[in-house]
């Protein structure tokens, strides 16, 4: 299973990576350019079914996302879209891909899902939450961009089912992993109500 394929420019570099594997779909978290970028390609190149969360769909197969708010959003609306491709699959909550459970956590896009595997508590989070500061591009957890995310109130309860499941392996799309599960769990809480 791939989860996500980064910007168009990750093509190259994605299909490298994955010489010699058994890749049999590939899945996003959700569709935004630097998450479904080189999806098409991907799925072109090694014949692989696009799966993503239902209210996402429109986004993959090439509608134009609904706008965030602010000055980034209405560039980022104005940029070129990543390469349209039918999806073969909706997920919804509580679907199994491979060996994980579909969690439904919209907000950051309508259509945003995390993947999570109880047997070793891996939380594959996508942009729920960020653990990476994009000024300084050290690593630390962060709500995404309001500037990037279609609802920040919607993201913000999304992220407040996480803590429940009390992960150990948390997998972002943008900063490296954490194993600090009690980390997580506190920063969570510490989001203001
Ligand atoms: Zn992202």
């Amino acid at each position: 299973m791939l989860i996500d394929a980064g910007y168009s420019t990750d093509r190259k570099r994605i299909l490298r990576q994955l010489e010699g594997r058994s890749v049999t779909a590939h899945a996003l978290t959700h569709a935004h350019p630097d998450h479904n970028g080189s999806s098409h390609a991907v799925c072109e190149a090694l014949r692989l079914p696009l799966w993503c969360g239902e209210r996402d769909v429109p986004a993959v197969e090439g509608a134009r996302p609904e706008p965030g708010r602010g000055r980034l959003a209405r560039l980022l609306a104005r940029m070129p879209l990543p390469a349209a491709h039918p999806v073969g699959r909706r997920l919804s909550e509580g679907d199994e891909v491979a060996g994980f459970e579909v969690l439904d956590v919209p907000g950051h896009s309508p259509g945003h899902v995390a993947y999570w595997r109880e047997s070793d508590r891996t939380l594959i989070c996508g942009d729920v939450l960020f653990n990476l500061s994009l000024p300084t591009l050290r690593p630390g957890l962060r709500e995404p961009y309001a500037s990037f995310t279609a609802d920040p109130a919607l993201n913000r309860d999304s992220a407040r089912r996480l803590p429940g499941l009390r992960p150990d392996l948390i997998l972002f799309g943008h900063g490296p992993p954490l194993r600090d599960g009690a980390g997580f769990v506190r920063f969570v809480e510490s989001l203001p109500r």
